[in-house]
């Protein structure tokens, strides 16, 4: 693993070679974690920016925190910041989840 990342604008290419984009046809826990978070969004403190709940991105993971899909795999589960290397957490991402304001008009 590299230990002192360069940014890239793939994800998928650094730290987590097996990491794959996360999809609803996946079914499962998976499927409930990007239907109850699509609308959702979170202020991301690396770069100061509001980041939407999309593009979710899972590592097989066989501890706790992760979520099964329909075939009964288990991911670990996380958003990129699209403006640095910072991976958010599942767990992360639900204690500081906002609405999207858009929802209140
Ligand atoms: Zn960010």
């Amino acid at each position: 693993m590299n230990n002192n990342p360069q940014w890239v604008d793939d994800l998928s290419a650094f730290c987590f070679p097996e990491n794959v984009g996360m999809t609803v046809e996946m079914g499962g826990e998976v499927a409930d974690v990007i239907t109850k978070t699509h609308e959702k969004m979170f202020p991301c403190y690396e770069c100061g920016s509001i980041h939407q709940c999309i593009n979710w991105r899972g590592v097989p993971h066989d501890g706790d925190g992760g979520f099964k899909d329909a075939s009964g795999k288990t991911w670990w589960l996380w958003i990129g910041c699209h403006l640095g290397p910072y991976q958010w957490a599942y767990e992360k991402i639900m204690l500081i989840l906002i609405d999207n304001p858009m929802d209140h008009q």
